[in-house]
C-alpha cells in the first residue's frame, strides 16, 4: 500500500492503529520521560538561555545558575542548526529513577521551561525543547518515499520503566488521536485534520 505522507511526514501505521488507551497522568508517569535530559537544537538552548530570568524562578535555588543548564556540544546535521546540545541532568533522590533533567522542577514534576512560559501568559510550549513538546511522538528519518517519518516511541528503555505515556480505558480510537496536540505541533492543524479525514474520525483540534 502507498506511503501516507502529509505535511512532508511519513505517518507510520503506529499513529493510524485504534487503541484503548488514554493519555498517562504525570502523577501516575511522574515524567519518566525527562529522566534522562534530551538533546537540543543549539540556537534553541540559546532561546532559552536568552530567556534564563524567566525560567529561573521556577527552578529550586540550587539549579538556577544557567551555566549548569546545558554541555556536550556536538555537530549534528540533523538538527537544524547544525549543532546540538544537552540538557544536562541531575540527581533526584525524590524521583523514581533517582535523577532527571535539571529543567524537571522536583515540586509538581513540571518542565521549568513550560511552567515559566505559562506563568508569564506565553505559549506553553513556545520555549520548551521541540524534541520534548512532540514526545511521545517523534520524528525520524524515513524511508521509501525519502520523507521525515512521524512515529510513536515505544520501544526504548523508558517505556520499560514504566513511562508508558497511556493508560488503558474503555473507547479505542487512532493512536493519532490521543495525542493530538503532539501531532498537529509536527503537521500542523491543517495536516492533522487531513489526517483525521483520512482515518474518518472528527478532529479534536
Ligand atoms: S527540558 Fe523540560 S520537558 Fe524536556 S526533558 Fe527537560 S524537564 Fe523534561
Ligand atoms: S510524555 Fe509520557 S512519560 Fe512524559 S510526561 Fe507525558 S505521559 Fe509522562
Amino acid at each position: 500500500m502507498a506511503e501516507l505522507v502529509i505535511a512532508g511526514y511519513a505517518i507510520d501505521d503506529k499513529l493510524l492503529a485504534r487503541k484503548p488507551i488514554r493519555r498517562c497522568r504525570l502523577e501516575a508517569c511522574q515524567a519518566a520521560c525527562c529522566s534522562d535530559g534530551v538533546w537540543v537544537d543549539h540556537a534553541q538552548a540559546e532561546r532559552i538561555l536568552a530567556h534564563a530570568a524567566l525560567i529561573q524562578p521556577f527552578l529550586p535555588e540550587a539549579r538556577r545558575d544557567p551555566s549548569q543548564w546545558f554541555a556536550e556540544l556536538h555537530e549534528d546535521p540533523t538538527f537544524p542548526s547544525g549543532r546540538c546540545i544537552g540538557t544536562t541532568t541531575v540527581a533526584d533522590p525524590t524521583h523514581p529513577n533517582g535523577s532527571t533533567c535539571i529543567f524537571l522542577r522536583p515540586s509538581d514534576r513540571r518542565c521549568a521551561i513550560q511552567a515559566a512560559c505559562l506563568a508569564a501568559g506565553r505559549p506553553a510550549w513556545e520555549l520548551k525543547p521541540y524534541y520534548c513538546c512532540l514526545f511521545p511522538l517523534v520524528d525520524e528519518e524515513g524511508e521509501g518515499s525519502g520523507a521525515r517519518r512521524l512515529t510513536l516511541d515505544d520501544e526504548n528503555d523508558l517505556f520499560r520503566r514504566g513511562g508508558g505515556c497511556y493508560e488503558l480505558c474503555a473507547e479505542a480510537q487512532p493512536v493519532f488521536q490521543v495525542y493530538a496536540e503532539e501531532t498537529a505541533l509536527a503537521l500542523g492543524l491543517e495536516g492533522y485534520r487531513q489526517l483525521c479525514q483520512h482515518a474518518g474520525v472528527a478532529p479534536r483540534l
